[in-house]
């Protein structure tokens, strides 16, 4: 589960890796567990991707655009701290949720100086806000030993996964965003009457005391459908469960066969069938003869996805084509934001890329690098020209944000994070 270096510069060699990450997305996320299973087959060969050559991904400007002459919004970098370009490359893209940060920072006088939100509040302000440096970066430190102290598994000087990173920072931002009331999650056309009534009396028991701004925009929710085979016992499980990082196994392809992202989200939804396999036991007559499915039920606002491509040894270079625009059942999305890895699955490199919400250009976010990418689709119906490398996708929902996306909102976003940098000190 390694995926990340110390290295700044796509021209430094990458540095060699400490691979005992402690960190196991099964330990901390059930969701997909069953799925994962299925898919945790080794019998790929370990294929190093070229490293650092982006002509092949896209066309960038030459000149960081984050020096202080070309400096925009939105487009300083981050120092990395040690082996953090995971970090850094979530940070980013979290950023990059401007709905999310347009709450961050119109609460931020209701945040106590212990909250984990205030020290993410700072931190993206200066990340928003111009700086005096004569290259603009900013140095995180502050914000990960808060990190750190509430997820001790992350370390400065250890690799970990950009998903699990996320997964982490928006489970304690949800502690510090609570609200009164019910969630209440889009619930998807395709559900029947009775699939609709179970999950709203889940959503009652489950998260009648955990509704928050995090839930709101970031989670969505799943049932999995698990089947007993025994034709003695033939019982019918039901399992609802929500996520902030829907984890789509890669699927074994053949060749040079392209998977559409779309594809990849309707074979997670498939059935599988689990016989005479440890841990796929009924409850009732504990015998191993399942078939499991999972329905997602509601997608949330901001849809992350993240493609298992890095397994214990190999990394899964398959081809993934990646839409700008995604449409899931009623409803349309739009990628603003990826992380890449390139290298192998024990040592490699996080850069972020980013539709900059303030001048609608993307960037590359190389750690304290940040350059322009020019042209990253060759149209608003296309895919990504990278297919190999994209392993975590940010998309938001449209029509649901765009009363704040508006030149006001977008000058109260700068306006408060430069306000913020001076007052929460
Ligand atoms: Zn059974």
């Amino acid at each position: 589960m390694i995926n990340c270096c110390g290295s700044s510069s796509r021209n430094e060699k990458y540095k060699s890796q400490n691979n005992n990450s402690k960190i196991n997305i099964d330990q901390i996320n059930n969701e997909n567990k069953l799925l994962e299973k299925d898919n945790q087959k080794d019998k790929f060969d370990s294929k190093d991707t070229p490293n650092g050559n982006h002509q092949e991904r896209y066309e960038l400007y030459e000149t960081p655009v984050n020096n202080k002459a070309m400096s925009n919004y939105g487009t300083i970098g981050l120092d990395n701290l040690g082996f953090c370009c995971y970090f850094n490359s979530a940070i980013q893209n979290l950023k990059n949720v401007y709905p999310f940060t347009f709450y961050v920072l119109k609460n931020y006088k209701s945040f106590n100086k212990s909250d984990f939100i205030y020290s993410y509040c700072k931190l993206i302000a200066n990340l928003i806000s111009q700086s005096n440096y004569k290259y603009q970066s900013f140095e995180p430190r502050e914000f990960f030993n808060h990190f750190h102290k509430l997820a001790p598994n992350f370390n400065i000087n250890e690799q970990n996964d950009s998903n699990i990173c996320i997964f982490y920072i928006l489970s304690k931002l949800e502690k510090d965003t609570k609200k009164e009331g019910l969630p209440d999650p889009d619930i998807i056309d395709s559900l029947n009457e009775e699939e609709k009534v179970k999950f709203k009396d889940y959503i009652y028991k489950s998260y009648s005391n955990r509704n928050s701004y995090v839930l709101d925009y970031f989670f969505g929710f799943q049932q999995d459908i698990i089947e007993c085979r025994n034709k003695d016992c033939n019982a019918i499980n039901y399992l609802f469960q929500g996520f902030s990082v829907l984890n789509i196994p890669i699927v074994t392809l053949q060749g040079n066969q392209i998977l559409k992202l779309e594809d990849a989200l309707k074979y997670y939804e498939y059935k599988r069938l689990h016989k005479n396999k440890n841990g796929f036991n009924c409850s009732s007559c504990k015998e191993s003869n399942i078939q499991t499915q999972t329905k997602i039920i509601s997608y949330p606002k901001i849809l992350i996805i993240n493609f298992k491509r890095i397994g214990e040894k190999y990394f899964y270079d398959h081809n993934v084509q990646i839409p700008a625009k995604l449409n899931l059942d009623k409803y349309n999305y739009e990628l603003i934001g990826f992380i890449m890895h390139i290298g192998g699955a024990l040592s490699g490199h996080n850069i972020a890329i980013c539709k900059n919400f303030f001048d609608n250009n993307w960037y590359e976010y190389d750690d304290s690098i940040v350059r322009k990418v020019d042209k990253l689709y060759k149209n608003e119906e296309s895919y990504l020209p990278d297919t190999k490398n994209g392993f975590l996708f940010f998309y938001k929902k449209q029509n649901v944000f765009d009363n704040i996306e508006t030149q006001q909102q977008k000058n109260f976003i700068i306006r408060e994070s430069a306000k913020v940098r001076k007052e929460l000190i």
